[in-house]
């Protein structure tokens, strides 16, 4: 499937899973036997899939996906004709529709890219469509997830660990990697170089470069009372400095918008910020299908203040690590998140299939004009 024109909107199957980490295994044990040890965060590509796949899953689950072919349909085609620009064009690119009117977009290692229902509403043209993505595409092409991890040292094997560690030990970074991706907690230069290459990957594929800045200028205008960080590009608070490199950077260069088509293929509405329904946090890290948060809910939970977590008394501290991680992490305001990243998801986190043709992409592409 790797290296087929046929991209499939399917993953994190156990099956396959266990398959997949059989073969690492027995790749981890080549590497053990050449060197007596590990080189504990040199990932391979097939590793770096598995991590991806267990990271897509627990975003899957907390946010849930759109279940409508057509939409992942044309996200897919967007995004596969800037993923094969890309220095990584033979990854088995992947993009999900998150059922969630949070504005955000997450970008799992191995080439797994998410965009919520609530981004596809606040974007206006299949450029900055694009540009989103293409930034998303950036992360996963130069492994900025992992990287992180490797650089901040979070996950190491003991000095006694060996061989049987690799499992556990990759669930480890799987861990750490959602909480960077969830988090975006990608650093300045990383932020910075993704939206190099998504000037580059939107400009290859057609599309005026830039038009990142459109989008990022609106979401900063729309988060602008947000008392604290919010969602995508949470992290940064430079938001302007970006903006302005971005169009530095894109100059006078052009290329098309495609306004027509996206909003032909588009139909969502931006939710108001201060509209989003939000879940408690880490309530539905575990438990997407329990609808926590809807206003009903918090109706009730005014009138009975004990039933805080929506009558899910057991779930706290099932869930105690992920909100450890969020607390850890916040960065102002009562609960520390702010409503695109605390937003309530759909109940269905099952994969949309998708089937997309080399000759789907090429016919696509001509109607970039
Ligand atoms: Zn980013």
């Amino acid at each position: 499937m790797k290296h087929s024109m046929v991209l499939v909107a399917l993953l994190a199957v156990a099956a396959p899973a266990h398959a997949q980490l059989g073969g690492i295994l027995n790749k981890a044990q080549k590497i053990q036997d050449a060197k007596g040890k590990f080189d504990d965060l040199n990932v391979t590509e097939e590793e770096e899939r598995t991590i991806g796949e267990q990271v897509s899953a627990k975003i899957r689950q907390r946010f849930g996906v759109v279940q409508d072919p057509a939409i992942h349909k044309y996200v897919t085609l967007v995004g596969t004709l800037l993923a094969q620009q890309s220095e990584r064009p033979n990854l088995a690119w992947t993009f999900i529709v998150l059922d969630t009117e949070g504005v955000n977009a997450f970008a799992s290692p191995g080439g797994i890219v998410h965009i919520t229902r609530g981004a596809l509403g606040l974007i206006t043209s299949e450029a900055e469509l694009a540009g989103v993505l293409a930034h998303e595409v950036g992360h996963v092409a130069h492994k900025h997830a992992v990287n992180a991890i490797r650089k901040g040292k979070a996950v190491q094997l003991g000095s006694n660990e060996t061989l049987s560690s690799r499992g556990p030990f990759l669930d480890k970074i799987a861990n750490k990697a959602y909480d960077i991706v969830l988090e975006n907690k990608f650093d300045r230069n990383d932020e910075m170089d993704s939206d190099k290459v998504s000037l580059a990957l939107a400009e290859k594929a057609g599309y005026a470069p830039g038009k990142l800045a459109d989008f990022l200028t609106r979401l900063d205008e729309r988060n602008k009372d947000q008392p604290a960080s919010n969602g995508l590009f949470a992290s940064h608070p430079d938001t302007q400095a970006r903006i302005e490199a971005i169009r530095k950077q894109a100059g006078s260069r052009n290329g098309a918008v495609v306004e027509a088509r996206y909003k032909a293929n588009v139909k969502y509405k931006p939710t108001p910020v201060t509209a989003i329904a939000t879940v408690e946090d880490g309530a539905s890290g575990l438990t997407g299908s329990t609808k926590a948060g809807d206003k009903k809910a918090d109706a009730k939970k005014d009138e009975e203040p004990k039933k805080k977590g929506f009558g899910l008394g057991g779930l706290k501290q099932a869930v105690a690590p992920e909100k450890e991680s969020a607390q850890v992490s916040a960065s102002g305001g009562s609960r520390g998140v702010g409503p695109d990243r605390a937003a309530k998801g759909g109940s269905n986190p099952a994969p949309v299939k998708v089937t997309v043709s080399s000759a789907d992409v090429a016919e696509f592409k001509r109607g970039i004009a």
